[in-house]
Order: C-alpha cells, then structure tokens, then sequence
C-alpha cells in the first residue's frame, strides 16, 4: 500500500516533467539575419517620450509614422515608462528594420520592417519547476546554498520563514540540516526568480523546525507542524520579493549620495524596479506624499504603538488615500528610487511609541493556530508533503527538477482519499 503510494508518487512527478507551460511565443527574424543590424538600447528615461527616442536613432521622419501606427495597435506609446527598455535595429544606413520595447521580463511588443510593417506581442516562454533542495550547513546557510548553484536571495526568503523562531543568521550551527521544497521560475530557459517556498525544515542539535505553506480559508501563509502561525504581527520584509539587504538598522552609515555618516533608522531592501511593496501589518495610512529625501513615502500607523514608513517608491497603489484601512500583504505601491536613493529599493522603518526600533528585531505579541474545524485538514497535508518529501529524496536517481504539479495545493488533500491508490 504504502509503497504504491509512492509509485503514484514519483508517477505524478514524472508525468509533470512533461508538462512544461509554453505561453505563446513567435520570432519571426531569425537569427543569422539579426547578427547584421545594428541595435541600440535605449532606457526610458524621465521626460522621454516615445517619437524622442526614435528621432535619435537616426531613422527618418515618414518611418517614424509607420512606427508609431504599427506600435499603437498594441500598446499606447504615452504609456511607455521610465526604466523601460527599447531596443532599435536597423541596418548600416540606417534603414529601420526592428524595434523592440519590453514592457517587462516577460512581455515584449515588436514592430519589424521586412518587407512591409508589422508588429506583433512576443510573451517570453516561461516554466515553473518544483524544486528539492537540502543540504548540511559548513560555516553558514548562503554559502551553504551558493555551493548548490542557489543564491542569496533564497537563503533570505528561507531564513525569513522561520524568522520569529530561529535567527537563521546568528544561530546556525555547523552540521545543521535543512530541506528547502521550492518553485523556481525560468524564462526561455533561464533562471530568473524563485517562487514560494512550498515546505522548509530546519534541524539543529535541539530542535527540527517545519514550515507548510497552506491556505488555511483565511489567506496562504506558513503553520508549523502544529498548525501554529508562523507570521508575526508584523511582515519583516514588507515586499514580495527582494535580492538583499543594502543598509541595516545603525547609528551610524555612510551615506552615497551626502557623503557623511548619517544614522539609518531603517533596512533598505534592494529590489527590482516595480517589486510590490506590502502593508507590513494592518492599519491606517497616515501620510502619502513626497518629499526629496524619501521620494514617494508612505506611512501606515497600526495597533499597539506601532508605526511604519517606506520610501523610494515608484508609485503607489491605485486608489490609496490618507485614511484608508488597509490589511497586513495589502499591495501598497512598488519599489522604485525616487528620492534620495542610488538604485532600486524601499527603505522600511518602523516606529514603536513614536521612536525608531529595529524591524529586524522586533518581538511577536501574539500566537495564532489554525481554526479546530479544519485542523484534521491540516494535519493531513503535513502528512501528504512530508510522504512527498520522503518519496523524492528516497529516489535517488531521480532528478531534484520537476514541474509544478498543483496538487501540492490543490490536491494533497485529495491524494488519501483517491480510488487509485
Ligand atoms: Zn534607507
């Protein structure tokens, strides 16, 4: 019984390498064609406009138009915005052959001159793989994890898992264990960002902390084995994804831009442009504005005293006023660098009592467990994930790649109750 459930198993892993998702994708040049033109890149920048960008690029005035009509048709050239990236081609003299403007990493509008105008949408291929990643930590976990081909940023999103149980960057011991179940996102067959960590453990000499990402009918969040929140009061890190920390809580920094040594009463989360920017915890926007230090700023005031800000946003979510309630992952804005800042990121400070604290540091107020009524559910996906876990790691020549099969969410409750099995 027990060994054809892992045969149904590691059968549902191996159908789901075969499901690969291909979004539509078309590239009508190929490439010994492209190799001889000339392309230049142009990043939108403040006050640019569309038809500027092309004047400079030496193509002429009734191309231009055609350009533009083509390029309308999909998407509305006012539109384009700063940081934006527009790649033009054209041959040795100048003749127009391709543009190219890429919205973002996964969309970009063309408009190609053959032998008449046309312009399509090119939708990178993108792919979700499910990834296992363990390992024993040696002197500390990123570099633990950066011997694996993994970087930095998972060793964060890992750590901020188990944040208000274990610092994961103090104390870690050498010979401590870990298991990282995790989507990993791919365009074109490129690795370009992780996605949610689906199961994590942590085991030193004393304890074996677990992290299940479920959804509890309240919203998806980490429970430990138990069925206890891990989340605090408060996200640590108030933004969906970042690459590193740039500047901590001190006294005492050196500022790039004044030069000086200033006190940083805040972490500064370096992030790609645009990363959506959460609301730490519940609460009420008290300020949203600019100022030329901050740029655009928000300020949230929530329960117990507490207070936060974030700073150097890009914009700020549609429809956000002063006065508006809003709940803990609420969208906000997005990260950008307005103010005084040298490159993307959102500077996050929080305010216990009207004074400054450390948002590293903070202590959680209160412990939440998942409701009595759906508790069995829960404990019969633990139990589904860790036979998952169990499954791929017994299978030695099994490759750590596979796809994303939804049943991790969707149907590890069902899998027990199947007929098949
Ligand atoms: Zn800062």
């Amino acid at each position: 019984m027990k060994n054809f459930r892992y045969f149904f198993l590691i059968g549902f892993i191996i159908f789901s390498i075969l499901y690969v998702r291909f979004l539509k994708g078309e590239n009508k040049i190929d490439k010994d064609q492209k190799l001889n033109y000339i392309g230049v890149r142009y990043e939108v920048e403040k006050g640019n406009t569309f038809i500027g960008i092309l004047r400079r690029s030496h193509i002429e005035e009734n191309v231009i138009d055609s350009i533009i009509l083509y390029f309308s048709k999909h998407y509305e050239p006012e539109k384009i915005d700063i940081g934006d990236e527009i790649f033009i081609f054209t041959d040795e003299k100048f003749n127009f052959k391709r543009l190219e403007y890429k919205k973002d990493l996964k969309r970009t509008y063309v408009v190609e001159y053959l032998t008449k105008f046309l312009s399509y949408v090119k939708d990178d291929q993108q792919s979700l793989s499910v990834v296992l990643i363990e390992g024993v930590v040696e002197d500390n976990l990123v570099n633990s994890l950066k011997s694996k081909g993994e970087n930095e940023a998972l060793a964060l999103k890992f750590s901020n898992i188990f944040d208000w149980r274990i610092d994961l960057t103090s104390e870690v011991k050498k010979h401590d264990r870990y298991t990282i179940l995790i989507e990993k996102k791919y365009i074109n067959g490129k690795f370009y960002q992780y996605g949610d960590i689906i199961y994590a453990s942590y085991e030193n000499d004393k304890n074996l902390f677990e992290a299940f990402l479920y959804n509890d009918g309240k919203q998806i969040s980490y429970f430990d084995q138990n069925g206890i929140s891990m989340e605090g009061n408060m996200l640590k890190a108030p933004l969906e994804t970042y690459s590193r920390i740039s500047s901590y809580f001190t006294s005492k920094r050196y500022h790039p831009i004044l030069k000086k040594y200033l006190p940083h009463y805040a972490v500064d989360y370096v992030a790609p442009r645009k990363t959506p920017i959460f609301a730490a915890s519940d609460g009420y926007i008290i300020y949203l504005g600019y100022n030329y230090i901050g740029g655009n700023t928000i300020r949230i005031d929530h329960e117990n005293g507490y207070s936060t800000e974030y700073c150097h946003l890009h914009s700020y979510k549609k429809g956000l006023k002063i006065g508006k309630f809003v709940k803990k992952g609420e969208i906000i804005g997005y990260v950008g660098k307005s103010g005084y800042a040298t490159g993307y990121h959102l500077h996050f400070a929080v305010k216990k009592n009207g004074k400054f604290i450390n948002p590293l540091k903070i202590k959680n107020e209160k412990e939440t467990k998942i409701d009595e009524n759906k508790r069995e559910e829960f404990y019969r996906y633990v139990d589904n994930i860790r036979t998952l876990v169990l499954a791929i790691k017994s299978y030695k020549s099994f490759p750590i790649h596979f796809s994303k099969s939804d049943f991790l969410f969707k149907y590890a409750n069902t899998i027990v109750k199947s007929p098949n099995i």
